[in-house]
């Protein structure tokens, strides 16, 4: 859970999302940028031990009691490391491709429908200005809310959950949507699986 972290399996085959996100892409994006925040942030973290047993959400949570001379590199490579995480498991193919259930009449309940989620959070992350994520997250209130974040800022580190995160960095879309932001976020809600979203709802709801 804690300190020194490593990267994740993907759990699937780099082509597995293909034609929705290319092999390649995945391969850079896992292989080397979610490779490059665990070790910057495990370099972080070295001479601290004190931190050692901290998740990386827990750290997040925590960020703005965290040494100063670490803060930063927490925020940016702690973000990175916990933002992808979650990232490639809910792409995870073969799942359910549209909520059902408790998560389903919540999105009903705070968005209407599905694709009004799929407006607000993707809207949100089209329109980030550079590099960030767009969110669906349990906010303090326990309902169900869209956000956006840049850079690897995680809502956790404003008391929100988040349950699915769109990453909308050019490394995750530019080889084969270049500067088509909209297209690749369109594309992206079809490699959504929908399970994994549900078990992260359940957890944030306690
Ligand atoms: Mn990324």
């Amino acid at each position: 859970m804690g300190y020194p972290f490593e990267l994740p399996e993907l759990g699937y085959d780099h082509d597995a999302l293909e034609p929705h996100i290319d092999a390649r892409t995945m391969e850079i994006h896992h292989g080397k940028h979610h490779q490059a925040y665990t070790n910057n942030l495990n370099a972080a973290l070295e001479a601290h031990p004190d931190l050692h047993g901290h998740s990386g959400e827990q750290l997040l949570a925590e960020l703005a009691h965290l040494p100063e001379a670490i803060r930063a590199a927490v925020r940016n490579n702690g973000g990175g490391y916990v933002n992808h995480k979650m990232f490639w498991a809910i792409m995870a193919p073969g799942g359910a491709s549209e909520p059902s259930g408790e998560l389903a009449e919540a999105i009903d309940g705070a968005f209407g429908s599905l694709d009004d989620l799929k407006t607000a959070v993707g809207g949100g992350a089209a329109k980030q200005f550079g590099s960030g994520w767009g969110w669906l997250v349990v906010g303090s209130s326990g309902g169900l809310q869209a956000t956006a974040t840049a850079n690897q800022d995680n809502p956790l580190s404003d008391g929100a959950i988040p349950i699915l995160g769109v990453d909308v960095w050019e490394h995750a879309y530019y080889l084969n949507y270049q500067n088509r932001r909209p297209d690749y976020i369109s594309a992206w809600w079809n490699v959504v699986n929908w399970d994994v979203v549900a078990a992260n709802y359940a957890g944030a709801k306690g």
